[in-house]
């Protein structure tokens, strides 16, 4: 005879996790077992085993989950965000693939899609940045420019309502932005590696931040790859939004878009429809073995 306590996951910190009860107050849960697929953001039901501490009996189904995989592993990153923010800067350069690989996994998981760039008080990278994120804008998706040292509080307006992930390459500003928009959220983490007794792990968690009764946001650490292969070679297609009016319409139904003729999307390349550069992205990330 035991009762379960529902709880929302806020940290994730290798097998250990925090979790916030519905009274606000924050307790450490493990889960069973050594396997743990649970999720910063995740819903949980929580088996109270002392003060302050519980195990995480289950995961209630979720609305959205990011992850990223290669051939031997999964690697979670969120559960349940509505949107995410990817986070570039105009130095160091950022890799046009991790990008389109961020965007092809938000669309496999219908979040919405912010591009922030990160940085722009530096005048002439900035330029040549918005030059590289040039295919971006045309596709459609929405490109914030702000300095996070200077001022974080342009992202607010698009965080209102939603529950995002930031996501980004290690050097993008990430943590100032995070700072900016939660002055307490370093203090916050302090405490928390504190309480769990392990510093040494303070940078590679994932946290979730309350901004608002409706508005949260997930921390994540920078990520270097970010591999989809979990996802078919028509997920990543579809991935591509800007591929859409072509699908479909080459002569071959299992086109593979490289070499077959009267393909649909090489011929909107040569025309200019389709920016070459993410083409070849696509071809490069559709490549069997390369996902
Ligand atoms: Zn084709």
């Amino acid at each position: 005879m035991s009762t379960h306590i529902q709880g929302q996951v806020i940290a994730a910190f290798g097998r250990q996790y925090l979790a916030e009860l519905p009274d606000g107050e924050i307790i450490t849960c493990l889960t069973r077992g050594k396997k743990s697929d649970v999720a910063c953001g995740d819903f949980v039901e929580i088996k109270p085993t002392a003060e302050a501490q519980g195990v995480i009996e289950s995961i209630r189904p979720r609305d959205s989950l990011l992850y990223r995989s290669d051939a031997y592993r999964q690697k979670i990153i969120a559960a349940n965000v509505t949107q995410i923010i990817v986070v570039v800067a105009a130095e160091p350069p950022f890799s046009d693939e991790l990008l389109a690989r961020c965007l092809i996994a938000a669309y496999d998981q219908k979040l919405e899609v912010l591009i922030v760039l990160n940085k722009c008080d530096i005048a002439d990278k900035a330029a040549a940045a918005r030059l590289q994120l040039a295919p971006y804008y045309s596709i459609g998706y929405r490109v914030l420019e702000l300095s996070a040292t200077q001022d974080a509080s342009p992202l607010r307006p698009f965080l209102q309502g939603q529950t995002s992930v930031l996501v980004g390459q290690s050097g993008m500003g990430k943590s100032t932005l995070i700072n900016g928009l939660l002055p307490e959220a370093q203090v916050a983490t302090r405490e928390i590696s504190t309480a769990l007794n392990s510093g040494k792990h303070t940078t590679t968690h994932a946290r979730l931040y309350h901004l608002n009764a409706d508005s949260h946001l997930i921390d994540c650490p920078g990520v270097q790859m970010f591999g989809l292969h979990h996802l078919s070679f028509g997920e990543i297609e579809q991935g591509f939004i800007e591929f859409a009016p072509y699908l479909g319409k080459c002569r071959f139904h299992d086109c593979h878009h490289t070499h077959e003729p009267n393909c649909a999307l090489q011929q909107a390349v040569a025309e200019g429809k389709i920016d070459a550069r993410r083409f070849r992205l696509f071809l490069d990330i559709s490549r069997p073995g390369s996902q």
